[in-house]
């Protein structure tokens, strides 16, 4: 006998598993029940972790409480951690219990890719999560503190590995705090030095020459190494061991960022679903082929179809949340829905500190305050999209900031 009740389960509240929940709860009337579980009580903007990882964005401001923004008749939320999927049992199985599902939605988000370097795991830290993010920012805080004591210029050397949006956005951030982070520290400015390593031979590969040298020389003026076309060969303790034209560096450090890749989700990787290194491929309808009752949205999906393969970001995540959204509900009320995913490109800006950055909008370069300004926009839009301007005025992006 069919189940009259489907029970709709949503795994991970990031940008795509939220935007599911939040697309279900604005928009379906009826009785079915809507479960998102997540690890934590709360979400963040994956895409401001650098600042939080700097402390320039304080943990109280960047967590965003879902029990706020859901409303329990529509919408129930379960904190919990997700330790394994059994798709042929129509169950995922968490800390705190099993969870039965008729449509699963996967949103579990990504993991670093260590890529098999040795001491990756082990050494460096990672802007994976807020909590990760706030270990980084405990280390960088102590190590100014301390240095009047240690007195080691190690300690004040930062390495990041990636050279990438997220290493960075990261290097760019700190690069910018470093005159008040000495002066509060009573440190001469001219010991502390970041060095930026990347494979290849430009920084953000994703940007055209023009962006990518406005952004290499606004780096450069903040005092940032760049070491590119170097291969990182092995981390250790306070050393990144790299290969640049046949010949073997080491580059020290005491504080080590890795940001050099992700992958899709662990959970994903070990299950029985097919993917490759925690991602699935989907069809254009963001279905999972093999478990067709099971969608996927933002890092863990591989759209399949060759015109349709983008980067994973927050941007795509989103726009997946709100089309499984409009998807399933159709599917509840037995409509017709014949609509494929298309991902609607508006573009892609990458900060350079709080005030200075580059980017596309809307295929134009755009750079400095307005990229700035862009970016600030692009948080704000989707801060909106989750809680009005309510939210957006008390957890919002703006020209100022009042932490210092
Ligand atoms: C520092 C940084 C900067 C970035 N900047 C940009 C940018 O400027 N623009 C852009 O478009 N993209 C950016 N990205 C990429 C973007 O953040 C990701 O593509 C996006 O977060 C993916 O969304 P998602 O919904 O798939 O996963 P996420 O947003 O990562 O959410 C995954 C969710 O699943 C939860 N979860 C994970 N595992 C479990 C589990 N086992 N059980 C229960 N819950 C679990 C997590 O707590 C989280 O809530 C950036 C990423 C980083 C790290």
């Amino acid at each position: 006998m069919e189940q009259e009740t489907k029970r709709i389960l949503i795994i991970g509240g990031g940008y795509g598993g939220l935007k599911v929940a939040l697309g279900l709860q604005r928009q379906y009337q009826g009785n079915a029940k809507i479960t998102l579980i997540s690890k934590h009580d709360y979400h963040y903007q994956t895409t401001l972790l650098h600042k939080v990882a700097i402390g320039t964005l304080s943990a109280r401001k960047a967590r965003i409480y879902y029990r706020k923004i859901l409303n329990p008749q529509k919408v129930e939320f379960i904190k919990d951690k997700i330790k394994k999927l059994c798709p042929k049992e129509n169950k995922v199985i968490g800390n705190g219990g099993e969870y039965s599902y008729d449509y699963l939605i996967i949103g579990l988000g990504f993991k670093p890719d260590n890529f098999g370097i040795s001491g990756v795991d082990q050494y460096t830290y990672k802007l994976s999560s807020l909590n990760a993010a706030l270990k980084l920012t405990k280390n960088i805080e102590n190590k100014f503190k301390e240095f009047v004591h240690t007195k080691n210029p190690k300690d004040l050397q930062v390495i990041v590995c990636g050279t990438g949006f997220t290493g960075i956005e990261f290097t760019a951030e700190l690069a910018t705090q470093l005159d008040e982070l000495c002066l509060i520290c009573g440190i001469d400015r001219k010991i502390p030095k970041i060095t930026c390593i990347g494979r290849s031979k430009h920084i953000l590969p994703v940007f055209n020459e023009n962006l990518v040298q406005t952004a290499e020389s606004k780096l450069e003026a903040l005092g940032v190494e760049i070491l590119s076309s170097a291969t990182i060969k092995e981390i250790q303790e306070g050393k990144v061991i790299v290969e640049k034209e046949g010949q073997t560096q080491e580059i020290y450090g005491n504080t080590i960022i890795w940001s050099a890749g992700v992958k899709g989700s662990d959970i994903v990787e070990n299950s029985e679903i097919p993917n490759k290194k925690g991602r699935i491929k989907v069809n254009a309808k963001l279905q999972c082929e093999d478990f067709p009752n099971i969608y996927v949205v933002g890092d863990c999906a591989v759209v399949a179809s060759k015109d349709a393969i983008h980067a994973p970001t927050a941007q795509l995540s989103a726009q997946m949340g709100d089309y499984i959204a409009e998807l399933l509900c159709a599917k509840l009320e037995n409509k017709a829905f014949d609509k494929i995913f298309k991902f609607n490109h508006r573009g892609t800006v990458c900060s350079i500190g709080h005030t200075d950055g580059v980017g596309i909008v809307y295929h134009k370069n755009v750079k400095g305050e307005m990229a700035a300004f862009m970016k600030n926009t692009i948080e704000n839009k989707w801060l909106y999209s989750i809680g009005g301007m309510d939210m957006v005025l008390k957890k919002g992006q703006f020209r100022y900031r009042t932490s210092n």
